[in-house]
């Protein structure tokens, strides 16, 4: 029993260490905002908020989008892309819109704002919310027994998803590091939905395959401050986005487990972007990938987990991270991390 509690109590310290930064200041509400939020609302998309009268959108006093969209200074070839940001997650808002830092009234970043709360059901939503749903953790060990056989499903403890005001604001012209940078354990980007992507390290003394047990039914899970994050391939999401998922069963000591898992082609999904600018595609699967024509991909992928070739969304090509599967990961990276240790571009800043 002692060694139990003795257990508990270092997963407890554990997850206060997971993502362990201070709580963020009180918002400046004179700094670096204001330059770019009026003006051209003709090719605005529409913001989504009169259709949902009950949506959330961002309230940070720092906020550069102030709840609405404005692609007007989006470059050509991401309005596509980051279009989608604006079309899942009906319940909080996600929105997409420029910032001229410099005042020169040329937009030096494109700006993405959420308040990463999910569009899917999750049990680190406080009962009796609309996307709260029970999960049994146990589930876990069967969903990632090829990762890890010998652990304790459990609860991230009191941690519940909390709105945060996450300010994602990345190159207005994407462009390959000389000297790349190292993803901090924090928000490295936004899935399209507004959660928080994560990269494949926990908090320091802690284990991200420890972490992988605390995940709920849709592989997230929410940090001390609330912040909800995906280290993996987000299934539910894909799911959402109209992909490929498959369900699977187990059944032991006369439980029932059953969970989702991504079916292995969704590596032409666009999943969201990395604070580099650089989008996030779903996993390789067994199968050749297609590019924007149809066409194999032989172009391997690289350190960063990503490489170039055109897509739906950017058919004159682009660089993109591919999500790590459970097949495709590697010997010494099994699971379905996000990206490797560092960005492959430039990254922008983060705000809240
Ligand atoms: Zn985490
Ligand atoms: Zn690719």
């Amino acid at each position: 029993m002692h060694h139990k509690l003795l257990f508990l109590w270092i997963l407890a310290l554990l997850m206060v260490a997971c993502g362990g930064r201070p709580p963020a200041g009180p918002p400046n509400t004179t700094a670096d905002t204001v330059s770019n939020n009026n003006v051209n609302t003709t090719a605005d998309i529409p913001n989504e908020t009169s259709a949902n009268p009950d949506a959330i959108t961002v309230t940070s006093a720092r906020s550069i989008c102030q709840g609405r969209n404005d692609f007007s200074q989006i470059p050509a070839a991401y309005v596509a892309g980051l279009t989608r940001y604006t079309t899942l997650n009906t319940h909080y808002l996600v929105n997409v819109c420029t910032e001229d830092s410099n005042g020169d009234g040329r937009a030096d970043y494109m700006v993405v704002e959420s308040t990463d709360q999910p569009e899917h059901e999750s049990i680190y939503f406080p009962e009796g919310h609309v996307h709260h749903e029970p999960f049994d953790f146990n589930t876990n060990i069967y969903k990632f027994a090829a990762v890890y056989t010998n652990q304790r499903a459990h609860s991230a403890g009191n941690n519940q998803i909390e709105e945060q005001a996450i300010i994602m604001k990345m190159p207005i012209t994407p462009r390959a590091a000389s000297n790349k940078t190292a993803t901090t354990y924090d928000t490295i980007g936004l899935a399209l939905n507004g959660v928080a992507f994560f990269n494949e390290n926990a908090g320091p003394g802690d284990e991200i395959t420890e972490e992988l047990f605390t995940f709920d039914q849709c592989s997230g899970h929410p940090q001390q401050q609330g912040t909800y994050h995906y280290h993996v391939d987000p299934v539910c999401l894909i799911r959402d986005l109209g992909g490929d998922v498959l369900t699977e069963t187990s059944t032991a000591d006369g439980t029932g487990y059953t969970w989702l898992t991504d079916a292995g082609t969704n590596a032409g999904l666009l999943l969201g972007f990395l604070m580099d600018g650089f989008p996030v595609y779903g996993p390789l699967g067994a199968t050749a990938e297609l590019d924007c024509a149809g066409a194999a991909v032989s172009t391997p992928i690289d350190a960063f987990n990503g490489h170039e070739h055109c897509t739906a969304e950017f058919p004159t090509g682009i660089y993109h991270y591919h999500v790590k599967t459970a097949n495709s990961g590697g010997a010494n990276n099994p699971v379905f991390w996000i990206t490797n240790e560092y960005y492959y571009g430039e990254p922008g800043t983060l705000g809240r």
